[in-house]
């Protein structure tokens, strides 16, 4: 059995931001991921576009090294990226293991001693002093007995699922890239296309965004209601009703909507996107009130975030009607959501650490998610140095350590974006 410093397990924006922080402070560490490629729904999910913003620290540095302005937004390239990423983790000299599945935590009273995986058809164990769990779902938490409920509180309902696509043959000159409620035409225009029959419900939004590439774009139109992310009949439901979903789309953007008369499917994502699903019971539950009032935590591991309340429509299609306004909040995560109650060496780490239905909604985009896993691996990474427990960790002590080594700035209110 092989024993690390920290284990990081999914390599997603936040498990990739944990585990460099985590090695480049000095810690052993492995990032485990069950793709034979890194990235997660930045790259598995097809994103090209970094949403919300954190200002400082290595979602910046990443931002501008694989970020291109086109037409309206910056965008990126998910195979440039799947590169960077690997040459970033690289660098650090992190433990790289790929096509291994997290299976359950091994765990004695609060402790995790190790962790057992499948690793392409054999069962292997990982031991490590700290755990961050960076899966999305929390498979690592859940494993380890940490309480959870689901989705909003009324009635447990999570985010729709989404597969995301790319089309080639867009006509820059004339392309539109409607987000939400951006074009109430071509909006109408979808809705009795869903009624006529031509395209599986419950499809109704138009969002565009153009690609990297000229002439392409990428879509995020498909839709799949209450449906469960921790569910393997749920999740083939979502993936099959979606690859369905796709031609029609396709057929709707060459009939209706200016600059993809000629367009084509390019690609489809590798995986069925999940928005939301678990929420963990941490030492603090973050809640919108916190982000809108843009609380500087004392123990911040995250600063200077922003990003709106983005819930989907849970029950239809479009965004929520609950969401909350936006009004640009930068806001701060404190560490004590990023520890799992019930544990003594369990960190939570991107959309998974705690938070509520709708706080979860505006920290769930990747650039956050980053902020949080470079909080967790410096936190992680300090605990092993100065071999306290990570109850122990004075996060004053991390936050220096945040300022000069990885670039995050102090916490202020009302900086523009
Ligand atoms: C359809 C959709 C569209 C979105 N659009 C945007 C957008 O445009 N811009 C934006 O900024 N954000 C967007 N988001 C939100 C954002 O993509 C996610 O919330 C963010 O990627 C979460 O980061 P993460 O690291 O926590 O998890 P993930 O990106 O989900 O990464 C989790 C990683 O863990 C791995 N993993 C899971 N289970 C296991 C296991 N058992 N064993 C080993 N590895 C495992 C996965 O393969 C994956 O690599 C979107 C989300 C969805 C679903």
């Amino acid at each position: 059995m092989k024993t690390y410093d920290v284990a990081v397990i999914g390599a997603g924006p936040s498990g990739i931001a944990a585990a460099l922080s985590s090695a480049k402070s000095g810690a052993d560490t492995i990032l485990i991921e069950k793709n034979g490629y890194v990235g997660g729904m930045s790259t598995a999910g097809l994103l090209n576009l970094w949403c919300g913003d954190i200002q400082g620290g290595l979602y910046q540095k990443i931002r501008l090294k694989t970020t291109e302005k086109r037409v309206k937004r910056s965008v990126y390239n998910t195979e440039i990226l799947k590169e960077y990423y690997i040459d970033l983790l690289q660098e650090a000299n992190v433990n790289i293991l790929l096509h291994s599945v997290f299976l359950k935590a091994n765990k004695s009273e609060s402790h995790i001693k190790s962790i057992s995986l499948l690793c392409a058809g054999d069962i292997d164990e990982i031991e490590a002093k700290i755990f961050i769990d960076s899966t999305g779902d929390g498979w690592v938490a859940k494993s380890a007995g940490v309480n959870y409920s689901k989705g909003r509180p009324s009635d447990h309902l999570m985010q729709p699922m989404s597969l995301l696509f790319s089309v080639g043959g867009v006509d820059e000159t004339c392309a539109v890239y409607p987000t939400f409620n951006t074009n109430p035409d071509l909006e109408e225009k979808l809705k009795k296309y869903v009624k006529e029959g031509k395209c599986s419900e419950p499809v109704g939004h138009v969002i565009l965004i153009e690609g990297f590439e000229h002439g392409t774009a990428n879509v995020n139109m498909t839709n799949v209601i209450m449906a469960d992310g921790t569910n393997a009949e749920d999740l083939t439901r979502a993936e099959l009703l979606t690859r369905k979903q796709v031609p029609q789309i396709i057929e709707f953007l060459r009939e209706y909507v200016p600059g993809y008369k000629n367009c084509y499917l390019l690609q489809t994502a590798n995986t069925i996107g999940v928005r939301e699903t678990l929420h963990f019971e941490g030492e603090y539950t973050l809640t919108e009130q916190d982000i809108q009032n843009q609380i500087i935590f004392d123990d911040w591991v995250v600063s200077n975030a922003s990003s709106c309340f983005g819930n989907h429509n849970l029950t239809g299609s479009g965004s929520d009607e609950n969401n909350l306004p936006y009004r640009h909040e930068r806001y701060t995560i404190p560490y004590r959501s990023l520890l799992a109650k019930g544990t003594d060496n369990l960190l939570l780490n991107g959309r998974n650490i705690s938070g509520t239905h709708m706080a979860h909604s505006s920290y769930r985009v990747m650039p956050i998610c980053m902020g949080i896993g470079e909080g967790a691996g410096a936190c992680a990474a300090f605990a092993v140095k100065h071999n306290l427990p990570l109850r122990e960790v004075p996060v004053k002590e991390v936050q220096r350590i945040l300022k000069t080594e990885f670039g995050v700035l102090n916490p202020q209110k009302n900086i523009e974006i």
